[in-house]
């Protein structure tokens, strides 16, 4: 048995990005909210384009006024085909203003996203902080108990698994997740380079996977770079001079002379997709939810929209006085989310399978596809209201 202080509404298991976000979200509903996550610095130098409404949901938080000044706008996207090959799609241009905005988003260093989340979720009195591990979930009719693996003991009515790949939450909540290995990997790392990126983020289509340069603050971008496993254990192991080099030969010098910076990851590229969102008192955000290749920045775009539906559910149940755990919370919410993840999932492994297609009629079928997106507008205003959020979601302005 918990005593009543030890007794939440909701607790979120795993201090991610979208964990931080959905933690802080949840709180600002009013709700009695505990956040299991270990305080510890954030593994990799991954960097986030923030999309759409990601920026205005980071905003509501009071969390993007922390962290702007370390972000850089992203107003132009170019697709180049550098495939090479007989059949090739034209260059594709996206600009903001086509469509009426000031920016699509903003690339953002994930260390400095997570400093600004961590910094808000230690101003709500209404957040408990546990850093620590969830060790055991076990969920029954009435709430959900909890026990860390510094053997505290917690009960919530509802608990938020936002703890990633191998989420324990989803295990306890008894839902089976479909995975397929992709034969590809994601090297990331960052470059300073000596001419302008003009605030354009251009992703170049290989044979094995997109090579992305996205803008950061001043004469940098962060790049990840999708090709084999193999490949791209031969890029990491490469000099600085070498791999500075192997990437301004990539871009095609349209950022003059590269260097890298220190540090480089390497991301091997898988699907995951839950058969639920969310069942017996718990509901899954960001990665427990859905894993995607990194191929047109949906990833953390989704797992912040997890989280303000998570929070808008949990704040209209609590005002109506009900269970934000009941089972008919967790079906909307489970209705919410499957059309967004599912129709994102679909459309990016299409995108990517085009693109590694060795089948000339899947060439040619993409080579078109792009062609009539970049030859008209209306196609292409689709298109990039589609990329920054579904269509049955409004499209906020961003700057
Ligand atoms: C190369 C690359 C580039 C990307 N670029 C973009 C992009 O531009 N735009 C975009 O939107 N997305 C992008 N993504 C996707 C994005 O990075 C992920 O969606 C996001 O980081 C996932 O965040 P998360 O909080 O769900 O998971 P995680 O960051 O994995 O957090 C899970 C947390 O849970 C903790 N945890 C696990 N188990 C427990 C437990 N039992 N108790 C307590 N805590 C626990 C872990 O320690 C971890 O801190 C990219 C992904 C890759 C690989």
């Amino acid at each position: 048995m918990n005593d009543a202080s030890d007794a939440y509404d909701v607790a979120v298991i795993g201090g991610g990005p979208a964990g931080l976000a959905a933690a802080i979200a949840l709180a600002e509903t009013g709700a009695n909210t505990a956040l299991i996550a270990r305080r510890a610095p954030y593994a990799d130098n991954r960097t986030t384009a923030l999309l759409g409404g990601s920026v205005d949901f980071l905003q509501a938080l009071d969390v993007w006024p922390r962290c702007q000044d370390k972000a850089a706008a992203l107003q132009t996207m170019r697709l180049v085909d550098d495939t090479g090959r007989l059949i090739r799609a034209p260059e594709v241009r996206f600009s903001c203003t086509e469509i009426g905005l000031e920016t699509f988003g903003y690339n953002i260093d994930n260390r400095a996203l997570i400093s600004a989340l961590e910094q808000r979720a230690a101003e709500l009195s209404n957040l408990a902080r546990f850093d620590d591990e969830a060790k055991t979930i076990s969920p029954d009719d009435a709430d959900v108990a909890l026990q860390t693996a510094h053997g505290k003991s917690l009960s919530a009515r509802l608990v938020i698994g936002a703890d990633g790949r191998q989420s324990l939450c989803r295990e306890a909540a008894g839902i089976a997740v479909k995975r397929r290995e992709l034969n590809q990997a994601a090297l990331t790392f960052n470059i300073g380079h000596s001419r302008s990126h003009r605030n354009i983020s251009t992703e170049f289509h290989t044979p094995q996977g997109p090579c992305v340069f996205v803008p950061l603050p001043g004469e940098r971008c962060s790049v990840v770079w999708v090709t084999s496993p193999k490949e791209a254990e031969r890029l990491i192991a490469l000099t600085d001079d070498e791999l500075s080099e192997a990437a301004e030969r990539q871009s095609h010098s349209i950022l003059g002379r590269v260097t890298v910076e220190p540090g480089r990851y390497v991301f091997p590229l898988g699907i995951e997709q839950p058969g639920q969102f969310a069942q017996h008192r718990i509901a899954l955000v960001g990665e427990a939810a859905h894993v995607l290749p990194p191929i047109g920045a949906q990833g953390l775009n989704m797992g912040l929209r997890d989280a303000a539906d998570i929070a808008e559910l949990v704040r209209e149940a609590m005002t109506s006085g009900e269970d934000p755990g009941s089972p008919r919370v967790l079906q909307r919410y489970d209705r919410v989310r499957r059309a967004d993840v599912r129709s994102r999932t679909f459309a990016i492994d299409l995108a990517n399978r085009s693109l590694l297609s060795d089948f000339l009629p899947m060439q040619s079928l993409r080579a078109a596809g792009l062609h009539l997106i970049g030859a008209f507008g209306p196609l292409r205003r689709i298109a990039m209201r589609e990329g920054l959020a579904p269509w049955w979601r409004p499209t906020q302005r961003v700057g």
